[in-house]
């Protein structure tokens, strides 16, 4: 691991609120993208004169757009309930990262240009010209802020941060200020297929690897076929699932459900990536074009049911808002969403969570294990921010936080929960989500995942968990890099479908 050029921050036995470190995050901002970048995707490529007023445009665009933005942006009465909420303020002690102070960067523009008394006494009201420094600050704190939704859910009237986030980067990114992390991979969508940018032949042979591995360690042909015409169900899952450990096992472990369970199953190479990186820009344009991959991909395979992997954002994207944006499950009215709508099984929700699949077998008796393949384990479930927050799985309320860890006490013996304001609903983010991924932001990525390491810590020390199984690839990969900071081995973290392929009997 490269020497940490910032402090870790201690551990404590429980949640403190940290003293007030004013501008201690100031200097954290991603790589700007380059102009090459920028355009790729249909954004301007640099800030050039005159932003400001398009800046105002833009915003002003959103705030009819979505009545939802105008509302938070009016309703906040400062009671302060969301400002120790925030993993960013908890870990840093930047009191720009308290949920409500990041609104208010938006907000004092919002009422300089928006309303009557911001326009005629803007001192009276906090209201604050669009300048070049207020943009540096949007810069810094909007990319500090990982969408993770977890303040809304202690705001009295529901303010929803990640939604102020996401319209403070559409409007950067329309003035030609944008993230080169998450416009670059959002032009490798368009160019190549996934986020990680993995040709075709390259997947052909990654997965023919996988069915040779497999083989030699169960004896049995399990198949990760691709691009086969007539499967019943398409699987889409992140492209980190291919590749990276520890998710790769998670991709091992769907792979055998399937062939236990006897369903015909394929992956597309058209539509090799689940993850949408337009939601992490606000950009509905991007959303929808990334998303539409998979509806074509879903039409010409044929397919009668669509799957999504262990992936979060993914599966916020899919469950909220596939049906209006493509038509995948009820909802689309174009031609083709009506065509979708036609070819697939209405006996099952479009889309299905893969825990979704795997539960719904195991409550049947389709599938058998040998739970003591998981003995050496002593398991733990990190609830990731868009699975609790922004999503729902099975038919009961909170099946999002029951299925994933039914699942693993059907394949395990030990299972203990993190303390109960650090999971389900009120769960910490991982600190690397909303579009923060990258190794720019590394200290922000440290410093936010310490209430995680603290739960996690305690179950640690009390209990003797050795493994955090999560629903996420995003997650997976960040923990994977921050656990080390935190004295943890890295191989702590997996994927729930990682136990699942230990104990499946085959
Ligand atoms: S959405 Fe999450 S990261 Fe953003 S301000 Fe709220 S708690 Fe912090
Ligand atoms: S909890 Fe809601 S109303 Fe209170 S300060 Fe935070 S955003 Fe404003």
């Amino acid at each position: 691991m490269a020497a940490a050029k910032f402090e870790t921050p201690a551990l404590k036995p429980y949640p403190v609120i940290p003293l007030i470190a004013e501008g201690a995050m100031a200097h954290s901002k991603p790589f700007v993208a380059p102009a090459k970048i920028q355009e790729a995707v249909g954004f301007p490529g640099e800030l050039t004169e005159g932003w400001e007023q398009r800046a105002v445009a833009k915003m002003g665009e959103l705030l009819d757009k979505y009545r939802s933005l105008r509302v938070y942006m009016d309703a906040c009465v400062h009671c302060g309930a969301c400002s120790d909420k925030c993993h960013y303020f908890l870990g840093t002690g930047d009191p720009k990262n308290m949920p409500v102070a990041r609104q208010d960067l938006m907000r004092g523009v919002y009422r300089r240009y928006f309303t009557f008394a911001g326009k005629h006494f803007p001192k009276l009201v906090g209201a604050v010209d669009l300048t070049k420094e207020v943009l540096d600050d949007w810069w810094s704190y909007y990319n500090q802020c990982s969408e993770c939704r977890r303040c809304s859910v202690f705001c009295p009237y529901g303010i929803d941060t990640a939604e102020v986030t996401m319209a403070a980067r559409e409007i950067m990114d329309s003035v030609g200020l944008g993230q080169k992390y998450a416009n670059e991979i959002i032009g490798k969508v368009h160019r190549i297929g996934n986020n990680l940018g993995i040709p075709e032949p390259a997947l052909a042979d990654t997965l023919a690897g996988l069915e040779e591995d497999t083989k030699d360690d169960t004896g049995v042909d399990v198949r990760f076929p691709m691009d086969e015409k007539g499967a019943e169900v398409l699987l889409v899952t992140p492209s980190a699932d291919f590749f990276s450990e520890p998710h790769v096992e998670s991709l091992i472990g769907y792979a055998k459900v399937f062939h236990a369970a006897g369903i015909s199953w394929t992956l597309s190479s058209k539509a090799s990536e689940a993850g949408n990186f337009g939601l992490f820009i606000g950009n509905y344009e991007q959303l929808r074009t990334i998303a539409l991959r998979i509806r074509e991909a879903a039409l010409e395979l044929g397919v009668k049911r669509i799957v999504v992997g262990e992936c979060g954002h993914a599966w916020r994207v899919a469950y909220s808002f596939w049906n209006t944006l493509v038509g995948i499950g009820a909802g689309g009215k174009d031609p083709f969403a009506i065509e979708l709508q036609n070819q697939l099984d209405p006996r099952h929700k479009q889309p299905t969570h893969i825990c979704e699949l795997t539960y719904d077998l195991i409550q049947r008796g389709a599938l058998k294990f040998d739970k003591e393949k998981n003995d050496d384990r002593i398991i733990t479930f990190h609830d990731s921010c868009n699975v609790a927050r922004a999503s729902r799985m099975g038919d009961m309320p909170g099946g999002q936080f029951v299925i994933p860890r039914e699942i693993i006490k059907a394949v395990a013996n030990n299972f203990h929960d993190m303390a109960p304001g650090t999971i389900c609903e009120s769960t910490f983010c991982c600190g690397g989500g909303g579009g923060l991924l990258t190794d720019d932001l590394m200290e922000l990525r440290v410093k936010g995942a310490l209430p995680r390491m603290e739960a996690l810590k305690n179950v640690v020390d009390g209990h003797g968990v050795n493994f955090m199984a999560t629903i996420c690839a995003i997650c997976k990969a960040q923990f994977s890099k921050v656990l080390p900071y935190y004295g943890f081995d890295m191989s702590l973290v997996g994927g729930v479908h990682q136990l699942v392929s230990k104990a499946i009997r085959l």
